[in-house]
């Protein structure tokens, strides 16, 4: 026989293990929890749409649709690089902006996007994603932010929120012009990344992390300096609005976001407990793009994404924490295959009386039946041999220590017990 080939993961593709799925539904329940105080409702998306989309959404210009989607050429379908493009489609496509004027709808789940992997980033990883739609008030972006706010702070997870301002189709052509001028003067300086996005997308030059690059960009005229006076005046309030909720946050005049798709409001929460991966979310107004997609006229929208991977790093380091391991209510340590029999059976009752019952059926001794229970995190432990069991009887012995008692082995009786 010819030696067998382990079969792994994929490169970027993570198990997320029992001992880690705690502090995954931890992060889960607390985000659900929160949305839903601020009225978000969930909406569940498939994770494969059409290529189309998702260019015409974040744009050909954007790291993600130049190199980082994974594309069925063939069938020209495309594995979700992000949610806001499926979220926008389903409200599109079910007319959901007549059920209710404004919108706020979140989504939990995987992404997918081709890209070097690295502590908290992958190339499947999830999104807690969550998009307001049908209001360009400023107060709404300020609500937002502040339950991404409200989220990190229940967490216990200490960012910084940054904010900036991309203008609108008014006032952004004449910065770019400006910027452009400026790139000019300094071309032979960037990098030949920077050199190739400032024919197709010069904002991104902002955004570059090479540090010749960024040393140069300190100079150039920022955005928020040039905002028409519609531009300006909404990110005021936006700040105002942060201001009355008590959301600290800094005005960082260089963030640009990688997609398209971004007016106005801009933000991303940082940490600097991740090392290179700074951003744990991020996000923005997009008032033009429900429209070009075929939503209705003039729809504004603003949303934000949060990376888990990153944020169960966090959760992980802040307390050296696991998840309290929630353990179980009874082992059955049965001794004999009679009493395993009657052990079967009342185990399978009790499971349906709505408690967690494990038992081994090896036919092991005592000792070791007993030290699975500890190891299950059983809370008691129900012995029975074949003497007792021709009584019907047992002995249920909580695990904290105290007395073993006899007791019936009966389910309803012993439900009552734990
Ligand atoms: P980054 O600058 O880290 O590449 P991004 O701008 O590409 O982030 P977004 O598209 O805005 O990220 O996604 C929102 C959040 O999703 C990010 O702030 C980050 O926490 C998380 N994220 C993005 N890409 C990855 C990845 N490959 N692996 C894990 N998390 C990711
Ligand atoms: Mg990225």
């Amino acid at each position: 026989m010819g030696t067998i080939v382990k079969i792994q993961a994929l490169k970027g593709f993570k198990d997320i293990l029992p001992q880690e799925v705690a502090l995954w539904r931890q992060l889960e329940e607390k985000a659900r929890q929160v949305f839903e105080r601020f009225t978000c409702e969930e909406i569940r998306l498939p994770i494969l749409e059409e290529t189309e989309l998702f260019a015409r959404s974040i744009g050909e210009a954007t790291d993600i649709v130049e190199k980082e989607m994974y594309t069925f050429v063939d069938k020209k379908v495309t594995m979700r690089p992000e949610a806001t493009a499926s979220l926008l489609r389903a409200y599109i496509e079910h007319g959901l902006h007549v059920v209710k004027p404004v919108q706020r709808l979140f989504t939990i789940g995987p992404m997918f996007r081709h890209e070097r992997p690295q502590k908290g980033r992958l190339r499947q990883f999830h999104q807690l994603d969550v998009e307001v739609l049908g209001s360009q008030h400023p107060r709404v972006d300020a609500e937002l932010m502040a339950m991404a706010a409200t989220l990190l702070d229940e967490l216990s997870i200490a960012t910084s929120l940054e904010i900036n301002s991309l203008g609108c189709p008014a006032c952004r052509p004449l910065y770019r012009e400006k910027l452009l001028l400026f790139i000019e003067g300094c071309k032979d300086s960037l990098c030949a990344d920077c050199r190739r996005r400032s024919v197709v997308n010069p904002l991104r030059v902002l955004d570059c992390k090479v540090a010749s690059c960024r040393a140069q960009v300190e100079e150039a005229p920022s955005l928020v300096e040039h905002l028409c006076a519609e531009c300006a005046e909404h990110f005021a309030q936006v700040r105002g609005g942060l201001e009355q909720l008590g959301i600290a946050h800094k005005v960082n005049k260089f963030m640009v976001r990688g997609l398209d798709y971004y007016c106005r409001t801009t933000f991303e929460f940082v940490t600097g407990d991740l090392g290179a991966q700074a951003a744990v979310g991020a996000g923005g107004r997009y008032d033009g793009l429900i429209e070009s997609l075929g939503g209705p006229k003039g729809c504004p929208g603003i949303g934000f994404a949060m990376g888990m991977e990153r944020l169960v790093l966090l959760m992980q380091q802040r307390q050296g924490e696991k998840a309290a391991d929630p353990g179980i209510d009874l082992f059955i340590a049965a001794m004999g295959e009679m009493a395993v029999a009657r052990g079967f059976a009342l185990g399978h009752e009790l499971r349906r009386l709505g408690r967690s019952v494990a038992m081994d059926y090896e036919g092991r001794s005592l000792k070791s039946q007993m030290k699975q229970a500890n190891k299950a995190g059983a809370r008691y432990a129900l012995i029975i041999g074949d003497d007792e069991l021709a009584a019907g009887r047992g002995q249920l012995r909580p695990m904290d220590g105290e007395e073993q008692r006899t007791v019936e082995l009966d389910a309803a009786a012993l439900a009552t017990c734990f």
